[in-house]
């Protein structure tokens, strides 16, 4: 039984003018479309794992029985999927994020600004392609990373909590080489209230 790529919260303009709806358009429904239908390709010739949930696929990676080549291709597409999944549902026109997580940080990082000034430079100098990350750690602490690829930090463990896609598929058409400013503005459909 095939996964079916989570249906877009909002429509492509709805994040305007801060990701323009060419981008989202492309971006979720050819893209994120070919790292579902990739995934489901590898998972089609492993009938046991293919009804499991992706997530759990990649929290147990290192255990599950797979050829090495199609488990390399597992992380690959079945990361696609599961990141740009949360990635869709973080964002949003109105998207506030909860108070709760809001104090975390808080309690982290001193202030919104310094973790926002934190996340935004290790965005701003991930290499290649790749994701920065804001999860929570086995020790249930709040830590944040970049990772290359689709690589997921369930694979090591951790929550995703946050997450910003810094592919350049993900922002050059609008900003082409100013990925700072891409950055910058991706906080305006992910609002973190003090
Ligand atoms: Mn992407």
């Amino acid at each position: 039984m095939a996964h079916e790529k989570i249906e877009l919260p909002y429509s492509f303009d709805a994040l305007e003018p801060h990701i323009d709806a060419q981008t989202m358009e492309v971006h979720y429904s050819k893209h994120h479309e070919a790292y579902a239908s990739k995934m489901n390709e590898v998972l089609a010739k492993y009938p046991d794992l293919a009804d499991q949930n992706p997530e759990d696929l990649l929290t147990k990676i290192d255990s599950i029985e797979m050829d090495s080549a199609d488990k390399k291709k597992f992380i690959n597409f079945g990361g696609g999927y599961v990141n740009h999944n949360l990635f869709w549902e973080i964002m949003g026109p109105e998207k506030e994020i909860d108070n709760e997580l809001v104090g975390k940080i808080e309690a982290k990082w001193d202030s919104v600004d310094n973790f926002k000034k934190e996340f935004n430079g290790l965005a701003g100098t991930l290499f290649g392609s790749g994701w920065t990350w804001l999860v929570e750690n086995a020790q249930g602490e709040l830590e944040l990373y970049n990772l290359p690829n689709q690589d997921s930090p369930l694979s090591k463990g951790h929550k995703p909590i946050l997450t910003l896609d810094v592919w350049e598929h993900a922002y050059y058409l609008k900003y082409q080489n100013r990925r700072p400013e891409y950055i910058e503005n991706w906080w305006n459909v992910v609002k973190l209230v003090p």
